[in-house]
């Protein structure tokens, strides 16, 4: 009867959930095994100008280096860091890791690289962030005009005070991207009031570009809107030279994607800046 099915409907629901949660353990315990033993790595994906391919910089980008299960994506892990609070140290991490190879690319010839790293909405909320990062900058000796720190919509929405935050880690001279744009809830008056420098238009815009209308109609009111609002503006998930060339007609001028490139190791990138003494992909 309906009874049964709801007793058993139950009991697949909770069991579902126990096994979700037995999974987040797994990870929550194999993140601290990480950290110890050193299986954190960063891949650093090129930032690109859209029309030639010059390189301008890179975005860091977190792996997981688990010795049975191969690399794993953020995706699967940087959820249940925030959960349990390793994001703190992580980020840190990420933020310290990235400034150094950064700083060592400045001394290997690409002076005016561009470095991009990522902040979860935790982190900020820390309420020392701002100190994490201007430590992060004077231990590395890399550059603060050059080091864009990308939070998206929802992160803004959640941190306490974002205006204070965003406007002290202005005064370290950092700049501040908006990362996946368009998929949150941010009013664009807001953005006018927040000291933002650029906006990342997300991937799911990019991807059916040039042939959904909808994706276009959105695609160009953002690179309209970045326009008037003197922000920068990067496209992310250029795949086909076909959205490069729409984005590029209507006057996007940055970009990232696997057209120009996947994210790289570090050994990639030293032979990439090798080779072409401030590269250029395309
Ligand atoms: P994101 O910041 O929006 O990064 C872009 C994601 O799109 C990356 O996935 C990148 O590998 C992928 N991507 C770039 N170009 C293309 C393309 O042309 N096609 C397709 N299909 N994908 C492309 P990834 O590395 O898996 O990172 C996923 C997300 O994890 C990031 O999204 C970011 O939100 C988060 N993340 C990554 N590293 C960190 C980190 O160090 N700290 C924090 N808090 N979050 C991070
Ligand atoms: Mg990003
Ligand atoms: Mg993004
Ligand atoms: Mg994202």
């Amino acid at each position: 009867g309906a009874k049964e099915r709801g007793r058993n409907r139950f009991a697949f629901y909770s069991s579902d959930m126990a096994e979700r949660a037995l999974e987040r353990l797994h990870i929550e315990q194999g993140l601290l095994r990480a950290i110890a033993n050193d299986q954190l790595m960063l891949q650093y994906q090129p930032v690109v100008r859209l029309d030639d391919g010059q390189l301008i910089g890179f975005e860091a980008l977190i792996r997981w280096d688990e010795p049975t299960h191969g690399r794993i994506g953020p995706d699967r892990f940087i959820p249940v860091a925030e959960e349990c609070g390793l994001i703190d140290y992580i980020g840190s991490w990420v933020l310290h890791t990235a400034c150094t190879q950064a700083q060592a690319w400045i001394h290997q010839g690409f002076v005016d690289l561009r470095l991009a790293v990522n902040v979860s909405a935790r982190q900020m909320n820390a309420g020392d962030f701002d100190v994490t990062v201007s430590d992060a900058l004077a231990l590395t000796g890399f550059p603060a005009a050059q080091l864009e720190l990308e939070i998206t919509e929802s992160t803004l929405q959640a941190v306490d005070h974002s205006r204070q935050l965003l406007g002290r880690l202005k005064a370290l001279g950092v700049r501040i991207s908006i990362d996946d744009f368009g998929t949150g809830f941010s009013s664009l008056s807001r953005l006018k009031h927040l000291p933002i420098d650029r906006i990342k238009i997300d991937r799911s815009f990019v991807q059916d570009l040039p042939g959904d209308g909808n994706d276009a109609a959105i695609t160009e009111a953002i690179i309209a809107m970045a326009g008037s609002l003197g922000l920068g503006l990067i496209a992310e998930g250029v795949e086909t030279p076909a959205q490069q060339q729409f984005l590029l007609a209507r006057g996007c001028t940055e970009a990232q994607g696997f057209l120009f490139s996947r994210p790289l190791d570090v050994a990639d990138v030293d032979a990439l800046i090798v080779s072409t003494a401030r590269g250029r992909l395309s």
